[in-house]
């Protein structure tokens, strides 16, 4: 199953669904959410429909005496271990196209399980006893809810087997068997629309949540990106410190990191070009460092990468990384003497439960002003932690 996006879902919405079917991706996704939701309540269903089904027990013993014994094994030994089957079977293949054969199954089988015992029978009771069977359509439609599909194949069949079983009992003239079928016929039409209306619905809402969902992940996204270089912001520098943090026992590497002469690089190529550099830098860090650290714009041209767990030379490893990688881009810097885009680094490390963010990050910008101030394109490790240790 694809991941589906917010325009997909906008696209769906402004199409509508007239046919009760989704784009492919947000159809396994509808599914999805359909059997999970059904399979919830597939247990609880179960046992209230059972225990109504069983509970015609003391109708059987009034109305169908005759052929009552049959009557107790179809729904104590037949019906009754079968819904428990269907039960356990759904819950372990919770796949919509199951619960809807299931359903069709239980249905089909509800309905002429009790009827083919009548054809044995010759209650006079068996008008008012055949009239049962429409607890199991509403039953079938109304709690087990399949989708539309399988509501007019399980409604086809339950008819039929019906009027079939009806028919061989030979209990019913011409005008009250056209009787039965008609009202049978009407209440599966009544079914078979509100089951679509209700699926419609269904989907509606299916759709409008998933919709709220996308936009709540996308505002969270951008609340916490920067807009143009697509890295983390300022604002979610806090929350990111806030759990590394909070697991004391680590060490945490900080990297500062400022691209060279920008102001003069934005003079010379203007501020598109500018913006065209901060994003390649920004790319470039992305692509160069690992995927458990987190790489924030820190201010207008400064980058921030923040690591756990890294020995001081393996953070300075991956700054000199950062830094020959952007070399190696090879962007052109007209205001320098035919040379290219570099930047400078600082890197700092702390163990958060002897030092804060605002100390580590102190030290890495002490460590960045270093690395300015003897030349530029070059790694200062701070502090220290190696007096003055200048890479490159
Ligand atoms: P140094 O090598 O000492 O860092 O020199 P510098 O010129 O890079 O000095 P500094 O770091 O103070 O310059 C920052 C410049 O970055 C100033 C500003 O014009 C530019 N800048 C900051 N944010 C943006 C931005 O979003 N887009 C563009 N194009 N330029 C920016
Ligand atoms: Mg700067
Ligand atoms: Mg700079």
């Amino acid at each position: 199953m694809g991941v589906v996006t917010l325009d997909q879902v906008e696209r769906q919405i402004a199409r509508g669904f007239r046919l009760l079917r989704f784009a492919p991706d947000i159809e396994a996704a509808f599914r999805k959410d359909y059997a999970a939701e059904r399979v919830r309540l597939a247990a609880i269903w179960g046992v209230v429909g059972t225990l109504i089904y069983d509970l015609v027990y003391f109708g059987d013993r009034t109305m169908m005496a005759d052929v009552f014994s049959e009557l107790v094994v179809l729904r104590f030994l037949v019906f009754t271990p079968f819904v428990i089957g269907c039960i356990l079977a759904v819950r372990r293949w919770p796949h919509a196209l199951f619960y809807d054969i299931l359903s069709i199954a239980i249905a089909v089988l509800g309905v002429t399980l009790p009827m083919a015992a009548a054809t044995q029978s010759a209650s006079p009771y068996l008008f008012v006893y055949q009239n049962g069977n429409s607890a199991a359509f509403l039953f079938f439609v109304i709690a087990l809810r399949p989708r539309f599909p399988a509501v007019l194949a399980g409604l086809v069949l339950m008819c039929a087997s019906h009027f079939t079983t009806t028919q061989m009992t030979g209990a019913f003239d011409a005008v009250t068997y056209s009787g039965i079928v008609t009202f049978y016929v009407t209440l599966s039409i009544f079914l078979a629309v509100s089951a679509y209306f209700l699926e419609q619905k269904d989907r509606q809402n299916f759709l409008n949540q998933l919709r709220g969902s996308l936009l709540y992940r996308q505002l969270e996204h951008n609340s916490e990106r920067d807009e143009l270089t697509g890295l983390l912001n300022r604002r979610s520098l806090a929350r990111t410190a806030e759990g590394l943090w909070s697991d004391a026992g680590h060490r945490i590497a900080a990297v500062l990191l400022d691209i060279d002469h920008f102001k003069r690089f934005n003079d010379v190529h203007g501020h598109i070009e500018g913006d065209a550099c901060l994003r390649a830098v920004s790319q470039c860090i992305r692509d160069t460092v690992d995927e458990a650290s987190f790489v924030f714009r820190f201010g207008g041209e400064e980058m921030l990468v923040l690591s756990v767990d890294r020995e001081p030379l393996a953070a300075l490893a991956m700054a000199e990384r950062i830094r020959a990688a952007i070399e190696g881009l090879a962007m052109r810097h007209r205001g320098l003497d035919g040379g290219c885009v570099t930047v400078s680094l600082g890197v700092a490390l702390a163990v958060p439960s002897e030092a804060t963010l605002e100390g580590l990050l102190r030290d890495a910008d002490s460590a960045l002003y270093e690395a300015k101030r003897t030349g530029r394109n070059a790694v200062v490790l701070a502090g220290e932690l190696a007096a003055g240790a200048r890479v490159a």
